[in-house]
């Protein structure tokens, strides 16, 4: 895929390909803004053109490099994150690679062992900035440049500032076959350090017609494209990440219980559901029904009191959203709308499951 494919934010791939044309050694990046808007696929994209075998600055997507970097298995193309070096000392699973040694060592010696280090999902551990900044001086392996890839960069904050430090030197100074990017949706909350040493280039979220075009452009069903398109809301990354199938198969379930609920006919079959019979919900799969939720009664709203079309968060169900709407006065709509809210907060404030689904079920029928 070449920087064209990638949708949206047109300028910052032309500062990227001038930069390549030019042969300029780049600073350290720093892609932020909207997050979801296309910095990950873009930093793939420039990854992929620094070491394109047919371009000098863009990515061909034909050659032996490019579709390495695609499957994820180029050896100059490296995710910080995925390298060995998380703390605590029972964790050095990996043992057949090359920085085993290094890490157990580190181990002893480092932040280790805090076990609130431990389990941070994503976050960058020293042993990681570590190893990173030692293979930077090493001459790619068989690229013309080593891409080191920090997503989510503001995981190297604060508190584990011994991988900050590490990697202070080497995000202002690398050697010319090495390349930082990082990613973030949050540059305020690295530390000034940090952002001194990059150039920060801000993403604008992607239009719905830029991403249904890409998502075309990658083989989707037209009209499917057209939904997720609006259904994400300029998040590119979603757009490509989630599962759609399964999308919309809960969304379909959802929106057969909303309307039985109100409807009065089986609405008792959604309390079974979600409170015990056969196999209860997690509190996971009770929160994504309550986003459903939240979209359906945005829409009735919307639906109901302009009845315009435009900004639908479900396009696709139009037809039956309308019909509904048309049945239900506006602060019938409202009360849903917080009915919905109030289980949400509930949810999220640790209530039961069980609890929660029978207050809604009531707020929704009464
Ligand atoms: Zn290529």
């Amino acid at each position: 895929m070449s920087f064209d494919r990638v949708p949206g934010n047109s300028q910052i791939k032309e500062i990227l390909r001038a930069a390549l044309r030019r042969k300029h050694v780049l600073p350290s990046l720093l892609f932020c803004g909207v997050e979801g808007a296309g910095q990950r696929e873009t930093a793939l994209e420039l990854a992929k053109a620094f070491n394109c075998l047919n371009l000098e600055d863009d990515a061909c997507d034909v050659c032996s490099s490019c579709k390495a970097v695609d499957a994820g298995n180029h050896p100059d193309v490296i995710d910080v994150k995925r390298l060995p070096g998380k703390p605590g000392k029972n964790e050095s699973d990996d043992n057949d690679d090359e920085f085993n040694e290094e890490q157990q060592e580190d181990d002893k010696t480092s932040d280790s062992g805090s076990p609130l280090l431990r389990r941070i999902p994503g976050v960058v551990y020293v042993n990681q900035m570590r190893a990173a900044s030692d293979l930077a001086f090493k001459r790619p392996m068989i690229g013309r440049k080593r891409i080191f890839l920090i997503d989510d960069a503001m995981d190297m904050r604060g508190s584990i500032d011994s991988a900050v430090s590490a990697a202070l030197k080497i995000l202002e100074e690398p050697p010319d076959f090495a390349q930082f990017l990082l990613i973030t949706a949050n540059p305020d909350l690295l530390l000034p350090t940090i952002l001194s040493r990059c150039r920060m280039l801000t993403f604008g979220a992607v239009g719905a017609d830029d991403i249904a075009a890409a998502l075309r452009g990658r083989g989707e069903d037209e009209a499917r494209a057209a939904v997720i398109a609006s259904i994400v809301r300029g998040d590119y990354h979603r757009a490509l990440t989630e599962d759609w199938d399964a999308y919309f198969e809960n969304r379909r379930d959802a929106w057969d219980w909303y309307r039985a609920i109100l409807s009065g006919t089986n609405g008792t079959e959604f309390v079974r559901k979600l409170t015990g019979g056969r196999k209860p919900v997690s509190r996971d799969e009770a929160d994504s029904i309550l986003t459903f939720f939240r979209g359906f009664g945005r829409d009735l709203l919307v639906l109901g009191e302009t009845g315009r079309s435009d900004g639908l968060f479900n396009p696709d169900l139009e037809a039956e959203l309308r019909e509904l709407a048309a049945a239900l006065d506006p602060d019938r709509t409202l009360g849903l709308i917080r009915a919905v809210d109030s289980a949400s907060a509930a949810l999220e404030a640790n209530a039961n499951v069980r609890l929660m689904t029978s207050v809604l079920f009531a707020r929704m029928t009464g």
